[in-house]
């Protein structure tokens, strides 16, 4: 077992990777556990990693790739002192401290690493549609992540499932390689802003399926089609896609933390309003995984940087006693 850290940070999206900036230039040497290289957003540097151009994080007036803003986050941190790790957390225990956290195998009598406090940023990630043959398909034509998969959908005719703005965001991307990008939504009103609704009703590769839900992905070895019910009629028709990018919406990443810190009804993790605490002393959370409502990168990193005060603070009042 390792010695016992001052911080450990739990994730590497924007909020873990700013709080261990702040931690490391307050002299804590913040372990980071950023996680395991993965294709879904339970991955290091998060959602930004699938995402493609980023044009609302400040000072990028040109806008910058998601994943080369989360290489910049990753390296800040770095230089500052933070020791990131490129590894999973398999298990924490919270019930005293020093807090222990296990990485592989959970039944180990000891801990991989011992920390007097500890920081979540587990983040969130994709919501499928729960289709037997959509995760049979995952990879062969089924994907999450336009920024990662859409080169090998060029002057095809594609489809991508939800109506807020990933999905919007998504076919937006995809036009650059595919003939046509058809926006398959369960309504007939879009949920995305209402700028990112101008961008796709303008785009003439884009087309919207309304009142369309999918519910079977066809194809052997890869996506064939879609079967398609009308939500309004319950008819149902096949659509002709080659690759399916389900975009409609996301889900925090706590599986860590069941029955340990209170969650609100849909799975968020709770903190104190207006702080980053928890009801554990010493136990801090920031970023997407306590946010249902904001889920921005900025408000992510803002969000980490109030954690990581608040563990300062926190840690400084504990070696004061
Ligand atoms: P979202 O806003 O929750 O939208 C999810 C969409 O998927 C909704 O249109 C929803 O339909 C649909 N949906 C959900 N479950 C479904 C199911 N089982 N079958 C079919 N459709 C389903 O999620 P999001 O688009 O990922 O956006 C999340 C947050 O991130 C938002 O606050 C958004 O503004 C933000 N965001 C911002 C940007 C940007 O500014 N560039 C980019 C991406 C995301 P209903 O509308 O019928 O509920």
């Amino acid at each position: 077992m390792s010695e016992t850290r001052q911080v450990t940070i739990i994730g590497s999206g924007p909020a873990g990777l700013t709080a261990a900036i702040y931690t490391a230039r307050a002299n804590l040497e913040p372990l980071v556990l950023e996680g395991e290289p993965s294709s879904t957003s339970d991955q290091p540097g998060g959602q930004l990693m699938l995402t493609t151009d980023v044009e609302n994080f400040p000072g990028f007036p040109d806008g910058i790739m998601g994943p080369e803003l989360m290489m910049n986050f990753r390296a800040q941190a770095a230089k500052f002192g933070a020791q990131i790790e490129t590894v999973k957390a398999s298990k924490v225990d919270l019930s005293e401290r020093p807090f222990k956290i296990w990485v592989g195998d959970t039944e180990a009598p000891e801990p991989t690493y011992l920390s007097e406090s500890i920081i979540i940023s587990t983040g969130a990630q994709s919501l499928m549609l729960g289709l037997e043959n959509e995760s049979r398909l995952m990879g062969y034509g089924v994907s999450t992540c336009a920024t990662c998969d859409g080169f090998f959908f060029r002057d095809q005719v594609i489809g991508v499932v939800g109506g807020g703005d990933s999905a919007l965001e998504e076919a937006n991307f995809l036009t650059r390689f595919a003939e046509k990008v058809m926006i398959i939504h369960r309504r007939d009103e879009l949920r995305a802003s209402k700028i990112m609704q101008d961008r796709a009703f303008n785009n003439p590769k884009i087309e919207f399926l309304w009142n369309s839900q999918v519910t079977d992905v066809l194809g052997d070895d890869k996506v064939a089609g879609v079967m398609i019910e009308n939500t309004q009629t319950g008819e149902a028709s096949q659509l002709d896609i080659t690759g399916l990018f389900v975009a409609i919406g996301h889900k925090p990443n706590t599986s860590l933390f069941q029955g340990q810190l209170d969650m609100k009804d849909n799975g968020y993790l709770v903190v104190e309003p207006g702080t980053s605490r928890t009801k554990i002393p010493g136990v801090f959370i920031s970023g997407d995984v306590q946010d249902d409502y904001y889920r921005q990168a900025i408000t992510a990193a803002g969000s980490g940087c109030m954690a990581a005060i608040d563990a300062e603070r926190w840690l400084e009042a504990l070696h004061d006693q």
